[in-house]
């Protein structure tokens, strides 16, 4: 590690909550926390301040994605690299920038804290990695500041069926109705991303800062993907937004009565 100081231009990008091994798989794993300084760049999201679980090595996410070595961080998540792939996070951006400035440097939750005061905004956990990757007191400080102070926090874990004390603050992420039932009766509230011909279920509404849910908000605004203890009491939804997946449907589907396809062709058009 290069404890050599960085220049104060890269300190505004992300700094280091906790570093120690992975939850999942034992893998050297950190903590970096972002956007302390400015607003995130993503408008889905408005002004958020943006926490990270990465792969503790030298490598940036991309590259480590790129060899299927994520699963310290992503667990059994559908989308991860080792599994089926698809994964909506651009690892080349946010995550890299983050691995950039935070990798190698010491824990510095106090300032972390003071930091995130100051920007009085909601946290999201989870910008890339899943939260159950470590253990909650990495990162209890700043979900009891969302707390105490109102700000508001956003997570979501796809371990939820091993992680049971975490849908107090985090949702589960679900993939098929099916999945829900079972995050249902174990307690959880859900996000579930669908595909185009799947209609939304009782109990669930449309992501309002999603493309179908045009527009309406911003989660830094919405702040209902904050498990049981946080605003929400209904389960939101979203299709599915790697367009990947659909571009191949409809690519390999030759069946003109195929309704899937049709579906998910009639969304991409929509989408353009
Ligand atoms: S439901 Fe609200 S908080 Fe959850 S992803 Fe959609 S906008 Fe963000």
């Amino acid at each position: 590690m290069d404890g050599s100081p960085k220049p104060e231009r890269e300190l505004a990008v992300a700094l280091v909550a906790w570093r120690g091994p992975s939850e999942l798989t034992g893998e050297p794993v950190f903590v970096a926390v972002g956007n302390l300084d400015r607003s995130s760049q993503v408008s889905k999201l408005g002004d958020v301040v943006q926490v990270t679980f990465m792969p503790d090595v030298p490598e940036r996410p991309h590259v480590v994605a790129r060899h299927r070595e994520t699963r310290s961080v992503c667990g059994d998540c559908a989308f991860a690299p080792h599994m089926e792939g698809g994964c909506y996070v651009l690892l080349f951006r946010g995550p890299q920038a983050f691995h950039t400035t935070a990798f190698g440097r010491d824990p510095t939750p106090l300032e972390i804290l003071g930091r995130v005061a100051r920007r009085g905004v909601p946290i999201r956990f989870g910008m890339w990695g899943d939260p159950a990757a470590v253990p909650v007191s990495a990162y209890a400080f700043l979900l009891a500041w969302a707390k105490a102070t109102g700000a508001g926090w956003l997570g979501y874990t796809h371990q939820w069926r091993t992680r049971p004390h975490l849908r107090a603050h985090l949702m589960a992420s679900v993939d098929s109705p099916a999945e829900r039932t079972e995050a249902k009766a174990l307690g959880w509230r859900t996000y579930r991303s669908r595909w185009p011909w799947e209609p939304v279920e009782q109990g669930e509404f449309v992501c309002p800062a999603s493309f179908e849910g045009r527009h309406r908000s911003t989660c830094a605004k919405c702040l209902q993907c904050s498990g049981t203890e946080g605003r929400g009491v209904k389960d939101p939804t979203i299709i599915r937004h790697d367009g990947k997946s659909l571009h191949e449907m409809v690519r390999v589907s030759e069946d003109p009565e195929d309704t899937r396809a049709e579906a998910a062709r009639d969304y991409l058009a929509r989408r353009k």
